[in-house]
């Protein structure tokens, strides 16, 4: 196998040729001299790379360097794992920026802003619209409201993504549109009304913890800023529950039978009756239309029903409550 060294000179260990000294490979059979040690070598190498003495792994593939001919695939493979260690070993990445200088830094900003842009070309749309969102009413109200106000619309729309996604539907993440607001968008045909209903009804059930969040934030830190972001919270939530349009509460209601409708009817004008809120009132008409339309579902869900009762009332007191909580506190 390996090469064996006797007074005269050395051996090939396979064809028994003669070999000049420092000849890495037999001349005629093309055998590495020191295949034997370079196997050995090599065990060791890798035992200690296993067991993380990465230098001493190093020093091993380095002795093995030295009896390979160089040029050979077995060179390169024995280079390549040398260089794996070293960027290892290195303990900082910083070394080549130092020696490169500004060159070095502005290498390391473009491998940056490659990545950067990646992530843009893949969730661009979503990136760019927040960003576009969060620019528009940071100038409008200040930097506070427009960051809760758009952490509660992306957790309005993480509802309708996380239902959609636990149905086992595909959707891409919101979209946001300046001054009008969110949407999720998913391919809902020959979807399920009740399943329908429950990822339509997520979003003002997301939204509304996303007000009491905003509200709790209030209570801790006393900003007069987080009152307004759950008052906002909640009544946009309702605003989506108004059966008809785009609105979540239309694709809600196509589950919701007679029996639901009326009692939503009734439900939303007690609400207006009590909190003087207008949005109940578009509610209780969204709702009447809806019943003169008759667009039934064969198969009505009593859940539904109750659950886009609960977001109304919840949302409408959220909005009402912390508005009214505004103004005692801050009387103009
Ligand atoms: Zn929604």
């Amino acid at each position: 196998m390996a090469a064996f060294s006797s007074p005269q000179g050395n051996y090939c260990a396979n064809c028994g040729t003669s070999l000049d000294p420092g000849t890495l490979v037999c001349s005629k059979c093309r055998r590495f001299t020191h295949a034997r040690e370079l196997e050995e070598i090599s065990t060791r190498a890798r035992q200690f790379a296993a067991t993380g003495q990465l230098a001493a792994a190093r020093d091993q593939w380095l002795a093995a360097l030295q009896l390979l001919p160089p040029g050979s695939n077995q060179q390169r493979a024995v280079q390549r794992e040398i260089d794996k260690l070293d960027q290892k070993l290195s303990p900082q990445k910083t070394d080549w920026k130092k020696r490169l200088g500004p060159l070095g830094i502005l290498i390391a900003a473009l491998v940056k802003f490659k990545s950067a842009i990646l992530i843009l070309l893949t969730k661009g749309k979503f990136l760019i619209s927040i960003l576009a969102f969060l620019g528009l009413y940071w100038s409008l109200f200040g930097w506070w409201f427009a960051v809760g106000f758009a952490g509660s619309v992306l957790l309005h729309e993480m509802g309708h993504y996380f239902m959609v996604r636990r149905f086992g539907f595909a959707a891409e993440l919101p979209m946001f549109l300046p001054g009008l607001g969110a949407y999720v968008k998913w391919n809902g045909v020959n979807v399920d009304p009740g399943i329908r209903g429950q990822i339509s009804l997520a979003g003002p059930l997301f939204g509304f913890i996303s007000g009491l969040i905003s509200y709790g934030i209030f209570l801790s830190t006393g900003h007069g800023v987080w009152l307004a972001v759950a008052h906002v919270a909640g009544w946009l939530n309702l605003l989506n529950l108004i059966p008809v349009f785009i609105f979540d509460g239309a694709s809600a209601l196509n589950a919701v039978g007679l029996q639901g409708r009326l009692a939503l009817l009734l439900v939303s004008l007690v609400m207006w009756y009590m909190l003087r809120e207008n949005l109940f009132l578009l509610v209780a008409l969204g709702t009447g239309y809806r019943i003169w339309k008759r667009d039934f579902p064969p198969e009505p869900r009593q859940g539904i029903a109750y659950y886009f009762i609960a977001l109304a009332i919840a949302n409408g007191f959220l909005s009402w409550f912390s508005f009214n909580r505004a103004h005692l506190l801050f009387p103009r």
